[in-house]
C-alpha cells in the first residue's frame, strides 16, 4: 500500500477544523487536487466538487465532509475567558476534566486554552438520560493564555498528532478527514486509468451541525439526479460492525435506509476483489449511531449508499464521555481504498445482471406443482 494514502490522511488530520471554520482543510484539498491535476471548482458555500470523466455519463459521486465537532468563540466573557458555542456532538466530560484546547484565530494564530465551565443563562439542568455521554449545554467558557484573541476564531481539543500503532491509527480527527483522504487518493488513482463510470467527489461543509453543505447541494440539484451517491464516512463501532474487520458497506444511517441500486456498485466491486483475494475483509451493516450525508441526498430522491470505517471514540468521546483521540483501523482504511479504486475497473453494473441467478426460477420449482 502506498505511503501516499497514509500521508494524505496524516497531513489532513493534523489540521484544525470545525463546522464553518474549515478553511485549512479546503485549502489542503485544493492544493492536493491541483498537484494531482484533477479538475475541481467550489460553489458559493465553499463546498468543493472534483471530477474524473469516464467513458460513459453514468456517474458515481463520493462525498465526505471537511468539518469535525469543535467550538466557535462567540465573545470575550471577561479578561482571558471566552464564551464558546459547541458545534456538533461533544463528549460531556470535557468540562469537568477541564480539557485543553487549541484556539485558532486569524486563520493561523494559535493560542492554548482549557474549558473551565458550562455556560447557560438560565442555569437550569436539562433532563439527561443516565449514561448519556454527550454535552447537553450549548455553551462553555474557555480560559486562554491570551486576553487579546481576535474574533472570528474557533477551538478544537488539543490532542496528540496522528500516530500509527501497528494496526491502529490514533488521531485527533478521523471523522471525516479519513473520508476526505480516501476520496483524494481514490481520484488520483482513477485519474490515471480509463474508467467506464464517470466519477465526482464532493468535499462538503458543516456536516456536524446538520448536514448543511450536503443539503444545499441536494436541494439545489448541483449534482445530476441520476448519479449514485456514496457517502465515505467513519461511524461508531457496533456489534456486527467491528473495528479491524473491514470497511462497512453501509445500508443506512440513523435517519434513512439506503438504496439497493446504489449499493450494487460497491457489492460488485467487492465481488471482483474477492475473486482475486478470498480473504478480503469487508462488512455490511446499517450504521444507526449517526446520520450521514447520504441521507441529505436520499430525501431529495437520489440513489444513495455508503462506505463506513468502524470508529472508536466517536467525536473524541469514550464510553464514559471523556475526551480521547479517535481511532480507525489501518486494514479498514486500506480496504476501503481498494473497494473505491476498484470501481474504476467495473463495467456498468445492472440489477438484472447482478441478480441474474436470483431472478431465474430453478428446475426444482417443478417439485412444487400440486399433483393431486
Ligand atoms: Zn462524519
Amino acid at each position: 500500500m502506498s505511503n501516499q494514502l497514509l500521508d494524505t490522511f496524516r497531513e489532513l488530520s493534523n489540521l484544525p477544523t470545525t463546522s464553518f471554520y474549515e478553511q485549512k482543510i479546503l485549502e489542503y484539498i485544493k492544493t492536493k487536487l491541483d498537484s494531482y491535476k484533477i479538475e475541481f471548482h467550489q460553489d458559493s458555500w465553499g463546498n468543493i466538487f472534483a471530477e474524473v470523466n469516464g467513458k460513459t455519463p453514468n456517474e458515481i459521486v463520493f462525498i465526505s465532509h471537511t468539518d469535525h465537532p469543535g467550538f466557535e468563540i462567540i465573545s470575550k466573557h471577561k479578561k482571558n475567558i471566552y464564551l464558546a458555542k459547541a458545534l456538533g456532538g461533544l463528549p460531556k466530560n470535557c468540562v469537568t476534566n477541564q480539557t485543553n484546547v487549541k484556539i485558532i484565530s486569524n486563520k493561523s494564530d494559535l493560542y492554548k486554552g482549557k474549558i473551565i465551565n458550562f455556560y447557560s443563562k438560565e442555569n437550569k439542568k436539562p433532563k439527561i438520560p443516565k449514561n448519556y455521554r454527550w454535552m447537553t449545554s450549548e455553551f462553555v467558557l474557555i480560559e486562554s493564555e491570551s486576553e487579546n484573541i481576535k474574533l472570528p476564531s474557533f477551538a478544537v481539543f488539543d490532542l496528540p498528532e496522528t500516530k500509527y500503532f501497528g494496526e491502529r491509527i490514533v488521531t485527533p480527527v478521523a471523522d471525516d478527514l479519513a473520508g476526505c483522504a480516501l476520496i483524494i487518493e481514490t481520484l488520483n488513482k482513477l485519474n490515471k486509468s480509463s474508467n467506464e463510470y464517470s466519477f465526482k467527489a464532493i468535499f462538503s461543509r458543516a456536516e456536524e451541525v446538520g448536514l448543511i453543505g450536503a443539503r444545499l447541494i441536494a436541494a439545489n440539484e448541483l449534482i445530476s439526479k441520476n448519479s449514485i451517491i456514496i457517502s465515505i464516512e467513519t461511524s461508531s463501532e457496533l456489534p456486527g460492525a467491528n473495528f479491524g474487520k473491514g470497511p462497512i458497506i453501509r445500508t443506512g444511517d440513523r435517519l434513512t435506509t439506503f438504496d439497493n441500486k446504489a449499493e450494487l456498485v460497491l457489492l460488485q466491486s467487492v465481488k471482483e476483489i474477492l475473486r482475486r483475494d478470498v480473504n478480503f475483509a469487508y462488512q455490511r451493516q446499517l450504521m444507526s449511531e449517526g446520520g450521514c450525508e447520504a441521507s441529505a441526498f436520499a430525501v431529495f430522491g437520489y440513489s444513495v449508499t455508503g462506505l463506513a470505517l468502524p470508529l472508536r471514540n466517536w467525536h473524541n468521546g469514550n464510553e464514559q464521555g471523556d475526551v480521547e483521540p479517535e481511532e480507525i483501523s489501518l486494514l479498514d482504511y486500506e480496504n476501503a481504498y481498494k473497494i473505491m479504486t476498484n470501481l474504476g475497473k467495473l463495467d456498468i453494473v445492472k440489477i438484472k445482471d447482478y441478480f441474474k441467478n436470483l431472478m431465474m426460477i430453478p428446475e426444482d420449482a417443478k417439485k412444487l406443482i400440486n399433483e393431486e
